[in-house]
Parts: C-alpha cells; sequence; structure tokens
C-alpha cells in the first residue's frame, strides 16, 4: 500500500533558480538589509482565509494549551514584536494571535494571516526570553512577508487540486505538516514541507530588525538558532526541515546585529522563569511522535472515501487520456479513476485506493506528480524524492541503479523499487521514473502493483508513461 500524505503537500515545484537566485535583500547605506517581499499573486485576505482553515485543522491535530499564564506571556512577547513589523509588511486584516502547544520539541510555526503556535519544549529549552523572541520574530517574519502564499505563487499548478489545498499544504510546510506527520502517516511531504533558503535568510534578517525595534538582542536568535542545530536529537530536525539553514546563518545574524542598535535588551526577565519554571514542573510534554501515534489509534478510518477492498478488476485494454492542467497529457486504462490532489494526481481502479489514518493510500495504479527538490541534477533530485517516499514508507528499498528512460520525450531516469504494504504485509513493487522540467521541477511517474500481480501490470505501465507528452 504506497501511502502519499495528499492532504498537507502541495505543488510548490521550486524553480531551480529560486534556491540560488540571489536574495531579495540588499544593504542600504547603513548596513542594514533591505528586504522585498517575494512575488505574491494572492490577496492578504486569502493569507488570513487559509490561515485560519490551516488553525482549525491545528487544533484538532495537535495538543493546544489552555494554560492562560503561559498564553498571556507568549502574547506579551508577541504583540510587542508584531507592534514593530515594519510598515511595508503590515496587513491590516492580519490577526495576530500565539497559543502553546504541549508537545516535547523544540519548534514551533506560523500560519498565514497570523495564528503562531509555539512547542512547550522551545520554551522549556529557551535560555532566556530573547531566545523565544528569537524564535517568535523568525515566526513572525514568515507570515508578514507572506511565505506561504508566495511559495503557492512560485508553485506549478497543473492537477486538478484546489487551489486552497495547494496553498495549505505550502504553508502547511512552515511545520504543522511536520509535526504531525511523525507517526510516518507522510509520504512526499518532506520535499515540499519547508521554506526555501532564501525565505529562511529573509525571515531571520527581517526578524532580526524586529526584535531589535522591540528592544530584544537579535544576536539570541543566534544563539537560540545555533542550539536547535547543535541539538541534533530530541525535535530539533522538525525545525530544520522546515526551517532550513541557508548557510552561515550564525554569523549572518550577528553581523546583522551589529549593524542593529539595541540599547538595554530584554533577555532574562522574571515572567520567563516563572513560566518556564511552571512548564517544568508539569508532567512532561508527549513527543509529536507519541500524539500522532494516539491519535492514529484512536481514529477511525474516514467514511467518505472508498475502502481498499483488495478486490481490484483488471485493467481494461481500453485507454482513456487526460489532460493535467496546461502540463502533460496521460493515458490510462478506461476502467482506472482519476484522483486529484494538491501536489500529484494518481490513477488507479476500484478497490485499490482509499484513505488510511488520513492518508491516501492505493495499491495498484499509476501516480504522476511534481515534487520541489534542492538538487542540481536529476540523480540527486531522485534521491531526494525517494528519501521523502521513505518517511512514510519505511520499508522502501531500491533494487536498482538508475538506468536511463524517457519520459514524455525528455531524458530522464528509470529505477525499480520495492515496498511492504504496512496494511496487507504484502510486498509491492514500484517502477519509478523521473526527469526534470525546463523550470528546474522534478517530475515523476510511478506504478505500483503487489508483487505477485506485477508481470501483468509491467506492460500497463510502459504503455502509460509512454503515453505522457508534455503541454507546455
Ligand atoms: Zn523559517
Amino acid at each position: 500500500m504506497f501511502r502519499t500524505r495528499l492532504k498537507a503537500v502541495a505543488v510548490a515545484a521550486c524553480l531551480s533558480a529560486c534556491a540560488t537566485s540571489a536574495a531579495e535583500t540588499r544593504s542600504a547605506p547603513d548596513g542594514q538589509a533591505v528586504i522585498t517581499a517575494p512575488k505574491n499573486k494572492y490577496d492578504p485576505k486569502d493569507d488570513v482565509k487559509l490561515g485560519r482553515e490551516a488553525a482549525q485543522e491545528v487544533e484538532k491535530e495537535l495538543p493546544v494549551m489552555r494554560d492562560e499564564q503561559v498564553n498571556a506571556y507568549l502574547n506579551s512577547i508577541g504583540r510587542r514584536l508584531a507592534n514593530q513589523i515594519p510598515s511595508e509588511f503590515r496587513h491590516p486584516e492580519f490577526q495576530y494571535t500565539f497559543t502553546a502547544v504541549n508537545l516535547r520539541e523544540i519548534n514551533a510555526f506560523a500560519l498565514p494571516g497570523g495564528p503562531m503556535y509555539v512547542n512547550r519544549g522551545m520554551i522549556e529549552k529557551a535560555r532566556n526570553e530573547g531566545e523565544v523572541a528569537g524564535v517568535m520574530a523568525h515566526e513572525l517574519s514568515h507570515v508578514a512577508l507572506r511565505h506561504g502564499t508566495a511559495q503557492a505563487t512560485k508553485a506549478t499548478p497543473y492537477a486538478v487540486g484546489q487551489v486552497a489545498g495547494q496553498i495549505l499544504g505550502a504553508i502547511v510546510g512552515g511545520g504543522w505538516g511536520q509535526v504531525i506527520s511523525q507517526g510516518s502517516q507522510f509520504g512526499l511531504g518532506a520535499a515540499f514541507l519547508r521554506y526555501s533558503r532564501e525565505y529562511e535568510k529573509q525571515a531571520d534578517l527581517l526578524g532580526t530588525h524586529i526584535m531589535a525595534n522591540a528592544g530584544y538582542d537579535p544576536r539570541d536568535m543566534a544563539n537560540v538558532f545555533r542550539t536547535i542545530q547543535q541539538e541534533g536529537g530530541s525535535g530539533a530536525p522538525q525545525w530544520l526541515s522546515s526551517h532550513p539553514d541557508p548557510g552561515n546563518r550564525y554569523n549572518y545574524i550577528n553581523q546583522e546585529a551589529a549593524n542593529l542598535r539595541v540599547a538595554q535588551a530584554t533577555r532574562d526577565t522574571r515572567e520567563f522563569q516563572n513560566v518556564q519554571g511552571r512548564l517544568r514542573s508539569m508532567s512532561p510534554a508527549p513527543s509529536a511522535e507519541d500524539v500522532a501515534r494516539n491519535s492514529k489509534a484512536g481514529r477511525t478510518t474516514g467514511g467518505d472515501n472508498r475502502p481498499v477492498t483488495g478486490n481490484v478488476p483488471r485493467p481494461d485494454s481500453r485507454y482513456q487520456t487526460y489532460n493535467e492542467g496546461d502540463v502533460f497529457r496521460i493515458s490510462v486504462p478506461a476502467n482506472w479513476r482519476e484522483l486529484g490532489s494538491a501536489n500529484s494526481v494518481t490513477f488507479a481502479p476500484d478497490g485499490a485506493y482509499g484513505t488510511v489514518d488520513g492518508s491516501s493510500v492505493f495499491t495498484h495504479g499509476v501516480q504522476v506528480g511534481m515534487a520541489r527538490h534542492e538538487s542540481h541534477d536529476l540523480n540527486s533530485a531522485t534521491d531526494e524524492l525517494i528519501q521523502s517516499l521513505q518517511q512514510g514508507n519505511p520499508q522502501l528499498r531500491r533494487q536498482s541503479n538508475y538506468d536511463r528512460g524517457t519520459i514524455g520525450g525528455r531524458q530522464g531516469l528509470r529505477t525499480t523499487l520495492t515496498n511492504v504494504s504496512e496494511a496487507t504485509r504484502g510486498q509491492e513493487v514500484i517502477e519509478l521514473y523521473t526527469t526534470l522540467l525546463s523550470d528546474g521541477a522534478l517530475f515523476y511517474a510511478a506504478g505500483v502493483a503487489p508483487r505477485d500481480e506485477y508481470s501483468g501490470y509491467r506492460d500497463v505501465f510502459s504503455r502509460v508513461i509512454g503515453s505522457i507528452r508534455f503541454t507546455r
């Protein structure tokens, strides 16, 4: 059962230029970085709406804390920072809210339009209030610069997925997807669920300005990021995977801090000591994995999707052609259905697909999609895709080297993978084809069949994948 977490993933096809293009920051004469918000085709009202929808999901999935003292404390820091957002990045419709989450990992994330969530582990591990403010200023900057919807603006829409789903996915990449996916219900996600390094640097730099204006020392931001980096275990990877280090982070934050004047910066406060003491005296916060596991155990499979019945009709010998957005055309057996999502489209027969624990799964069929990556060549982009697939499919193994192949007339790679279905314990075979599109996005097609039926599907896969034509 090939698992892809369709719900929380977006087509955030990172143009190959986006990782390397000059950061949208220049130095003003006073040495301070000049920050320009990235291009965004959405209205700020969209940010608010999407953030609100995502917040509802978050509050269903995550153990938010109702502790008044803790939330009031986060609010006081948050307001102080939000009041210093430079006027050009203020959006009157945004509403900044700050909520503690009862999770152990050092993590925080913010949704478009303003809702921010800070893990208890973050507050417990911080050395002082300045460090908490540093993480919050960084998250606040992603919101003010509208990075979630900017990411969706860059995305290459091609599937039938709704725009909202795409944006939500891209944003949820800011952290929530990571948090709830720890339990393994997580497929393609890792490739999408993160801001680009360019956005990271912007959020760092704007964050230092906001901190300084609010009377915090931006060097505390550099310090807390260094702690997260060095921490390695216990949740730090979550934060780092959604907020990748643009390189030299500690140094450039400190350099920027040197250009900013902060008299009498707030570092340690009695309120911080009180709140931290209060949290540390509570029974330890659960890990995200514990929470995901428990919510999985307590949840019944959603009834709105057809179950995987295992009763799968043979592929029809007649084929039907689908046009996917303005990106490609594909022909599949006429008895396969088209299952669109924001980041991919899956063609599968009845009985071969469904939802398990909130993840979309299929046992027979072909999935075609695009993945964002940070690689410069097809081989390593394909490696990256396989690694992210392995997060949702821990038993996924590559069985062959990459062969040269073609897909839609483009040079590509082909490889065979095997996987063990978590549900049936059965072996399955996955034929994976990849190519880089002209905008740098990784395009993939994966044929999936149970091992003992694979010989009957091999020709179907070649025919389906051979039918792909790019249309732009
Ligand atoms: Zn970030």
